[in-house]
């Protein structure tokens, strides 16, 4: 997903999503199949309603609440833009447009990612957030040819991600739903950015870029595409997760913090859902020695499937951080679901002063989960959920200078 992905600084939402059962191998996101026309191979046909609009030198770019920019069009071939973006226009803003088409996903993306905003504006920690861009539709493929000739394309689709800086500014980027997830079943009669939480989720990476003043962090999505072959988790993989792991939280808590946010979204219902104390294969969310393990290890390879989250995947260690860190605000009296977003914030500044300076490979993640610890009284529920870390935290040793 890394190297050949010219959105070099972005997080992505994307669901790392294996298929159902009877898909099981099918990686969802990578998309492997002998060469064929792209757009119609692998996404929906998607078009632009109003095209007249769209052509006019005289219309304007569509903006909206914390959005500058929205394009359209761009294609990338093998790392190379091979057609640039265009301007999204949308001469009518009270018309309604099919599901389908340029505009109609740019509109419901751009009313989830105000909603979103909206809610960071109404916390008493809020800053100036630099406005970003939001794409839609992009077309981003990858060929490789075999030895006996045969030509692969990969290309990304059914994901939705945060690029910290592209072309000199944040960018929110709506990928194409593939046509492999339309007859799987998945996602039946839903787009993911039609999901509120999802480009909630993406707007929390904004959100956690401006207050720990990370702006390193690659292009993220929703959901991996695949894991990527490495000896082992980067430094800036554990700062992805924790990455991960607020954009759930953030989504979580600008729709109320409540259960069931993704009723019926296929590969995140269950395994996403804060509320859920177990992911679909009944492994808990808790971080302990064979967990943090797990990720610490070389990284088999494996594709992420929705059936079985692999806790190599940042977004299945963020998932855990975020049940376990939605716990530790409960247990320091927060219930509200912006008192809970405020102290959020407030991790993230602390995280920020914590990588001040230091490279990232200083930075543990026991040390980058300790900072949400603000009181004795969470040292219960940290042993609970993050019971590896949890006796190394000062404030939760039960006499001073004792390490449990
Ligand atoms: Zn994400």
């Amino acid at each position: 997903m890394r190297s050949w992905f010219l959105l070099t600084s972005a997080a992505m939402l994307s669901a790392s999503c294996g298929g159902k059962a009877s898909h099981k191998g099918d990686s969802g996101r990578r998309v492997e199949v002998t060469q064929l026309v792209p757009n119609e191979a692998f996404a929906e046909e998607y078009f632009i309603e109003d095209l007249s609009c769209m052509q006019s030198p005289s219309a304007a770019v569509h903006t909206g609440l914390g959005i500058d920019q929205s394009l359209f069009g761009f294609q990338q071939q093998d790392g190379k833009v091979v057609v640039p973006a265009n301007g999204l226009k949308i001469c009518d803003a009270t018309r309604a447009y099919p599901r389908a088409s340029v505009e109609g996903a740019a509109k419901i993306s751009q009313k989830h990612l105000s909603t979103a905003r909206q809610f960071y504006d109404r916390l008493p920690s809020k800053t100036a957030l630099p406005d970003a861009a939001l794409m839609v539709l992009p077309t981003v493929e990858k060929t490789a040819t075999a030895d006996d000739g045969t030509v692969t394309r990969t290309v990304l689709v059914d994901n939705l991600a945060y690029a910290p800086s592209f072309g000199g500014e944040p960018m929110f980027i709506v990928f194409p739903k593939s046509r492999r997830a339309v007859k799987q079943g998945l996602w039946t009669d839903v787009n993911l950015w039609e999901v509120p939480w999802g480009l909630a989720h993406e707007f929390g990476h904004h959100v956690f870029r401006q207050h720990t003043g990370r702006t390193g962090l690659e292009l993220v999505p929703i959901q991996s595409f695949e894991l990527t072959a490495a000896a082992g988790p980067t430094p800036d993989d554990y700062w992805t997760a924790v990455n991960e792991g607020f954009a759930d939280l953030f989504a979580f808590y600008t729709h109320g913090a409540k259960k069931g946010q993704l009723r019926g979204v296929d590969c995140f219902e269950t395994n996403r859902d804060v509320t859920e104390p177990r992911f679909v294969t009944g492994d808990m969310k808790i971080l302990d020695a064979t967990v943090a393990a797990k990720f610490a290890a070389p990284r088999s390879g494996a594709p992420a499937n929705c059936d079985k989250p692999s806790f190599q995947d940042v977004h299945t260690l963020g998932a855990v951080i975020a049940h376990g860190m939605d716990q530790l605000f409960t247990a320091n009296g927060l219930v509200d679901p912006q008192a809970k977003a405020e102290a959020l914030l407030g991790w993230a500044e602390r995280l920020g002063t914590l990588a001040e300076g230091r490279p990232a490979s200083a930075v543990t993640l026991a040390s980058m989960l300790e900072q949400a610890l603000t009181d004795g009284r969470q040292c219960a529920t940290a042993r609970t959920y993050f019971p590896v870390y949890a006796g190394t935290w000062s404030l939760c040793s039960t006499r001073a200078g004792t390490v449990r």
